[in-house]
């Protein structure tokens, strides 16, 4: 078939909840971890109930197919909490404890929602099923094993702001970012700066 545009037109379109994941190269196994706010200071967590873990999903393009229920919030609860320790394990060059890495391991076994091609006047677009809750605990728990072993690990860093304790990945050109958001804990640490200097001495 005539392409005037060549072969850049025929290549497979992104669904929107993969061209938003291309704009946005966030980790979920990390959000998932940030939703203990201030871990390090006076924790928050945001993954209380069912309701906010359905909203944590929608907002982290995982919408579910159904409703999660309290075990499936502890069950996001619990892999949260493995995944900190390993990133902080990883992080710090230590052996990981078994027990997280069975845990993310289990975790990760759920098999993924189904793929499929949709054909288009131009090509073919790519659909996935809406994971049901164990299937986007399996999607959450393969990010972290692609992260922690793979060539991102050695970009892992923990935010160095004082009561924070998120962890990021460093995609900047030199590596020697320091803040999970130079936006929040970036700001924060800058204006403590400041006010220590003008209270001076
Ligand atoms: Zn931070």
């Amino acid at each position: 078939m005539e392409n005037p545009d060549g072969a850049r037109r025929t290549r497979p379109r992104a669904t929107a909840v993969e061209e938003h994941l291309n704009a946005t190269p966030e980790h979920p196994s990390l959000a998932l971890v940030a939703t203990v706010r201030s871990r390090l200071g006076q924790p928050r967590d945001e993954l209380g109930d069912a309701p906010s873990l359905t909203a944590w999903l929608t907002r982290h393009d995982l919408p579910p197919a159904t409703d999660p229920d309290p075990v499936d919030v502890g069950e996001f609860r619990a892999l949260r909490e493995a995944a900190y320790r390993l990133l902080a394990d990883v992080t710090a060059g230590r052996a990981p404890a078994d027990a997280d890495v069975e845990l993310v391991n289990r975790c990760a076994a759920h098999a993924p929602p189904a793929v499929s091609l949709v054909a288009e006047p131009d090509g073919v677009r790519r659909v996935r099923e809406r994971p049901t809750p164990a299937q986007a605990l399996g999607l959450v728990a393969r990010d972290l094993v692609d992260l922690v072993g793979g060539p991102r690990r050695d970009r892992l860093h923990q935010c160095e702001a004082e009561v924070c304790g998120t962890f990021f990945v460093d995609t900047s050109r030199a590596g020697r970012r320091r803040w999970c958001s130079s936006a929040t804990c970036g700001n924060r640490v800058r204006v403590a700066a400041h006010r220590d200097r003008a209270a001076g001495p």
